[in-house]
């Protein structure tokens, strides 16, 4: 059935929202560098696709995207200290001001649960202040969040692999099973416009995928900011922009192509299908929630 917002008439919105069983998830991104051969929406366009795909194996409401997250604009991300161009960024409050006022909007058309899909590490923090900061606010929904964990889909496809045996996506070729394993069984590195992203993104809008553009700015840690976090001094995003000056964490990705980006896509959107469903059906967190209201 038809479980995008903005796709589904005003007349059969309360059929979706009954099959969704009054839930609802957001998904969330980003506008920012991924190194030269990923888009600027990387994060939004891999949450927007995981979350559709997930309403279709497991019945959710999909609200429209929420494309702006957090991006450290005063980082040197550029080696002259210039923020990479598109880049785009909202101050934390307004983040948080925009999130509460959505959230209520989708309880008053009747949700009692909301859930972010969150495709950016960046927005995981404020997410959790979000979260905390709402728990102690009259309300009368249930607000969780969700980590998309896209760069380490090539494991999951790897372990599926290593589990079921070669074959297991039967439109992979067994030089794209080599390259997936090749990969993995190396330890290569993953973070950030890394071959999980770049296979999610090869699902989803594969004409915005550069791999010609690898070799150029590396993806490998500079080190810079090591000795801080070895000594349990936590400066902004553990001096991850300062390490990673080309908006890029992970080896190459060599070989990635549009069949393991389907198989990277399949584990992702079976894994989020679960957390919807796990959320949908449990009835704990609306007792707690009414526990809660009876204090307020
Ligand atoms: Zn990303």
């Amino acid at each position: 059935m038809e479980t995008r917002w903005l796709y589904v008439t005003s007349e059969n919105f309360a059929k979706l929202r009954q099959a969704a069983k009054e839930t609802c998830i957001i998904p969330m991104g980003c506008v920012e560098k991924h190194g030269l051969h990923l888009p600027l929406g990387t994060d939004i366009l891999e949450a927007s696709r995981a979350s559709y795909l997930a309403s279709q194996k497991e019945t959710v409401c999909v609200f429209p995207d929420f494309t702006f997250g957090d991006y450290s604009l005063g980082a040197p991300i550029e080696p002259e200290g210039n923020v990479p161009a598109g880049v785009i960024t909202l101050d934390m409050e307004t983040e948080m001001l925009l999130l509460e006022k959505l959230c209520a909007q989708i309880a008053r058309n009747g949700f009692k649960k909301i859930m972010v899909v969150n495709g950016h590490g960046g927005n995981v923090t404020w997410l959790q202040a979000f979260a905390r900061k709402l728990y102690n606010k009259k309300r009368d929904y249930v607000f969780a969040t969700y980590s998309l964990s896209s760069s380490e889909s090539v494991y999951d496809v790897a372990d599926v692999l290593r589990e079921k045996g070669r074959g297991a996506f039967p439109y992979l070729t067994r030089e794209d099973e080599d390259v997936v394993l090749d990969f993995c069984d190396k330890k290569k590195e993953i973070g950030h416009a890394c071959m999980g992203e770049t296979a999610m993104i090869f699902a989803t809008a594969p004409e915005a995928v550069h791999l010609e553009r690898l070799g150029i700015e590396s993806g490998l840690s500079q080190h810079k900011a090591d000795y801080l976090k070895e000594a349990s001094v936590r400066i902004a995003n553990d001096g991850w922009d300062i390490n990673y000056p080309n908006a890029f964490h992970g080896h190459d990705p060599v070989g990635c192509n549009e069949r393991i980006g389907k198989a990277a896509m399949e584990v992702v959107t079976d894994r989020l299908a679960h957390a919807v469903k796990v959320f949908k059906e449990d009835d704990n967190v609306l007792g707690w929630l009414s526990d809660l209201q009876k204090g307020w």
